[in-house]
């Protein structure tokens, strides 16, 4: 009773709450924390209570990254419509000066030589902007150009874009990449077609651009305002090849665009933004804007933007990281608090209560918690405990009273409180053995009261109730205290001497008989005869007799003295002794 209490205790303070929550969803978790201690069930409810600062730290952070991403497309949309203008004006610049070299087509076409020099002139003015200049006649061949010598001038151009674009539309044209036949540079041509009045095309006047114009723009514009790292600025043709970048990758520049993805959005409208991977797997923001447009309607240069999504979240990124080592450490301070607070607040408690239940488990029903009163709810079970305890020692000790008594009443007759017969012959076996080892004596007095009957006839059985009980004060009197005495049934007593030999019974016997012949005993006021007693004595002088024997002897020896006449003494005689 007393462990399944204490059990109970355990189980309703930590077992319960766990039990039930979802034994079949979460088995591993639940057992795991039925072996946690109060401690780190505290322990993990800070973790779990950091977790929404976490997540909130985490959602900051995306919008952050959100909105530094909306930021970032609307500036490299900017960038590239700006950076766009400049390969316009380059463009619109050189189909205005071949309009106005144009002009002067027919004293060009004096002679090659002529045409040569003048075109030199005018190079020389523009600077690097352009690889060379010239005119193409309507078969493809050039007429003269600025950097071929008149005497060595054999390229035939008919295969190239831009010259059968402006041939066919009569219109000025813009090629792709191409590497000059004349220069043996990268370039881009630029053609514009003099028409006579039968809308016939006479002569191409032409440009090579220098693409290095583009790089020379952007490395300004990239000085003047540093950007975001890892922003590449890339020109390409109509049909994706490259024609320039920045930062510059120079074994790039005459190839194609190698991502089809970007290059499909890329050629497929003039400007816009989106993202896509590049080759690497690495997220990049693309804006892109293009420039010039060709006869057949499509833009002559793009240009492209891309940043890596990596480094415009990286500011973002950096924050979250840094609120989360924040949140961590507090979190870490926290379970150090926690860790010493659950001690100081709880768990002290909690061992005080545990030790007490193992103490009251073990029979100790002087354990309390000695918790003083509180609204703290340890408190007041430690209260609610000690109270259960108090109840537990009380009726322990009311158990205890009344075990004792059921153990004397055992053993000893109600009436008078002498032995009763029972105990007495278990206690006449041990003092046979006894006896024997030493070889000492015992004596055996069986006494009984003359004529009870009659007292009781006379003044009822509370009158001879009163006498047996004043009997057994006086046996109990005239013996020695090692001696036994006990009531053998109705009226009748037996006394046990221990090393008690012939002599010492007799004399016993007769203090006895005139003891109880002295008594003088009344009842209600009424004096009762004087009242004697028979005694038979059976000696057993080493102990060797058996105790139903003895007391057999000791019986008839009485009943001889009853035969004798009463108020006597009769020691019992071996059959033929004297
Ligand atoms: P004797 O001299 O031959 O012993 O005569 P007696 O009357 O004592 O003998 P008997 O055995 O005939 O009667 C014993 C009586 O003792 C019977 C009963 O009324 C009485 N008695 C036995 N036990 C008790 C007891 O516990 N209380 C009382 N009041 N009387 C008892
Ligand atoms: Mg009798
Ligand atoms: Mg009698």
């Amino acid at each position: 009773m007393l462990s399944g209490w204490t059990h109970r205790v355990a189980i309703v303070s930590l077992a319960t709450p766990v039990e039930g929550a979802g034994e079949h969803v979460l088995p591993t978790f639940n057992a795991i924390l039925k072996n946690l201690s109060t401690r780190l069930r505290i322990m993990l409810l800070v973790a779990l209570s950091a977790l929404p600062v976490l997540g909130v730290a985490i959602n900051n952070g995306l919008q952050q990254r959100a909105a530094d991403e909306a930021t970032e497309r609307q500036q490299l949309q900017l960038i590239a419509s700006l950076t766009a203008r400049r390969p316009e004006e380059i463009i619109a610049g050189a189909g205005q000066l071949l309009y106005a070299i144009t002009a002067d087509v027919n004293n060009l076409m004096r002679t090659r030589k002529v045409c040569t020099d003048q075109f030199r002139r005018i190079m020389a003015q523009v600077k690097g902007q352009y690889r060379t200049m010239g005119l193409i006649l309507p078969n493809g061949e050039i007429y003269c150009n600025a950097t071929t010598a008149p005497d060595e001038l054999r390229f035939n151009v008919a295969d190239r874009d831009y010259f059968q674009m402006a041939q066919t539309t009569g219109k000025f044209a813009v090629g792709g990449y191409q590497v000059g036949r004349a220069t043996g540079l990268p370039a881009i041509n630029m053609a514009y077609p003099v028409i006579d009045d039968h809308g016939k095309v006479v002569v191409v006047a032409y440009a090579a651009l220098n693409l290095g114009t583009f790089e020379e723009q952007t490395e300004r514009r990239q000085r003047e305002k540093a950007g975001i790292a890892g922003r590449v600025v890339t020109f390409i043709d109509y049909k994706g090849i490259v024609l320039a970048q920045f930062p510059q990758f120079r074994e790039r520049i005459g190839e194609k665009v190698p991502n089809p993805g970007v290059l499909e959005k890329v050629l497929g409208q003039k400007s816009g933004v989106f993202t896509e991977s590049d080759l690497a797997g690495e997220t990049q923001i693309y804006a892109f804007d293009s420039a010039g447009i060709n006869p057949d309607g499509k833009p002559v240069i793009h240009v492209v933007i891309s940043t890596p999504a990596a480094h415009i979240y990286a500011d973002a990124d950096r924050v979250m990281r840094n609120t989360a080592i924040t949140i961590a450490a507090v979190t870490v301070l926290l379970f150090l608090l926690v860790w010493y607070g659950t001690e100081i607040f709880v768990t002290r408690r909690f061992r005080v209560l545990l030790e007490m239940t193992e103490r009251v488990r073990s029979g100790d029903f002087s354990a309390r918690t000695g918790f003083g009163e509180g609204r703290e709810e340890l408190t007041q079970l430690g209260v609610a405990l000690d109270g259960m305890v108090q109840e537990l020692q009380n009726r322990d000790q009311q158990l205890q009273g009344a075990l004792k008594r059921m153990r004397s009443q055992a053993v000893t007759d109600e009436l008078t409180g002498l032995f009763n017969r029972r105990h007495l012959w278990k206690v006449l076996e041990a003092e046979l053995l006894r006896g024997r080892r030493k070889s000492a004596p015992i004596a055996v007095l069986l006494f009984d009261i003359d004529h009870f009957k009659k007292l009781n006839d006379q003044w009822g059985h509370e009158a001879g109730d009163i006498v047996l009980q004043s009997m057994a004060q006086v046996v109990r009197r005239v013996v020695r205290a090692t001696d036994i005495v006990a009531r053998h049934g109705g009226e009748e007593f037996l006394v046990v001497m221990p090393e008690a030999g012939e002599e010492v019974a007799l004399l016993r016997a007769s203090q006895l008989r005139s003891r109880v012949a002295e008594m003088s005993l009344s009842y209600r006021g009424n004096p009762l005869n004087s009242i004697t007693i028979s005694i038979g004595i059976a000696i057993s002088p080493d102990s060797s007799q058996s105790s139903d024997i003895l007391v057999r002897e000791a019986d008839s020896a009485m009943y001889e003295a009853k035969n004798r006449g009463r108020d006597q003494v009769v020691v019992h005689r071996m059959p033929g002794a004297s």
